[in-house]
């Protein structure tokens, strides 16, 4: 049996209009009788949480979502590490990005650092939403051996940003736009021990990155193949979505997720959750029976 999980990114950025269709998603959602993991930015841009954000983040918490830390500012894609796959494959200036800014951003990268970041942000959750968050984001995939350090430090024993494919992302201009399943060897397709014993609860795929709405059935038929193979590797299952995504076609983020609640009933007996709960549940470490590899070089 698989736990599926829709884990959605970059809530509290984006202003008014992307608080509303944040708010219509959760509703939706709950319409299915589905919650999702949302990871949330507690300090956007360096400033306060918006009124209208908070407004819907306490009304998703109330309604049973689970809410996480998503980085402190995500100010910019370099925040707790260099730039990673498949973030480059998103945006390949990132690369040059970094090396031009390399003496400026290698600082950052110590467990002090990062440690007060972190920590500012489990404040924030604290005081604005009463939440301890148990489970880190970092934005933009971009990691480092002190943050994973600074979130033991913390408490915070549970990270996911590694990704098992990114096919998902292959509709866009620059690259070659055929949607067939990859899967990476890099990583173990299930949940894993990583660095300073933090366990990373690997992403799936994503399916609803912007524009991807205009191929949507060729989307929808590559997350039924993705969810087919993923219930035979893992018992978890992490599927990424953006608010930014979502609000760039709602529809088919819609019928995506219908899409796969439907093929995974087809495929036994398998459910949808959140990572808090399978954190609280000892669901996630349990499912944690291997390591990862040492690949980060920071
Ligand atoms: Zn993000």
């Amino acid at each position: 049996m698989t736990d599926f999980v829709w884990s959605i990114d970059d809530a509290g950025t984006g202003g008014e209009a992307a608080a509303a269709v944040s708010r219509r998603f959760a509703r939706w959602l709950e319409s299915r009788s589905l919650r999702a993991t949302w990871l949330v930015v507690p300090k956007p841009g360096g400033q306060p949480l918006s009124a209208e954000w908070l407004d819907v983040l306490r009304e998703a918490r109330d309604a049973g979502h689970d809410l996480q830390l998503h980085g402190l500012t995500h100010g910019d894609c370099f925040e707790f590490g260099p730039p990673a796959w498949p973030a480059t494959a998103i945006r390949p200036a990132f690369v040059e990005e970094f090396a031009q800014r390399r003496e400026e951003l290698l600082p950052r990268y110590s467990v002090d650092n990062l440690r007060a970041r972190i920590e500012e942000g489990m404040e924030i959750f604290q005081r604005e939403l009463a939440i301890e968050p148990v489970l880190f984001r970092a934005p933009c995939g971009a990691i480092s051996q002190a943050m994973f350090a600074a979130l033991a430090e913390l408490g915070i024993g549970y990270h996911s940003c590694q990704y098992i494919s990114a096919t998902g992302y292959e509709h866009l201009p620059h690259n070659r736009g055929d949607l067939t399943p990859v899967w990476t060897d890099a990583i173990p397709h299930r949940p894993y021990r990583w660095y300073a014993d933090v366990i990373e609860a690997p992403i799936l795929n994503e399916y609803t990155w912007r524009g991807a709405g205009a191929r949507s059935a060729e989307f929808i038929e590559l997350a039924r193949q993705d969810a087919a193979r993923i219930v035979t590797e893992s018992p978890v299952a992490v599927i990424l979505m953006h608010t930014h995504g979502i609000a760039d076609d709602f529809g088919h983020a819609c019928r995506l997720v219908d899409a796969v609640v439907e093929h995974t009933a087809s495929l036994g007996d398998h459910t949808f959750t959140t990572l808090g709960q399978l954190i609280a549940s000892g669901a996630l470490a349990a499912a944690a029976t291997v390591s990862g590899p040492d690949s980060l070089e920071i």
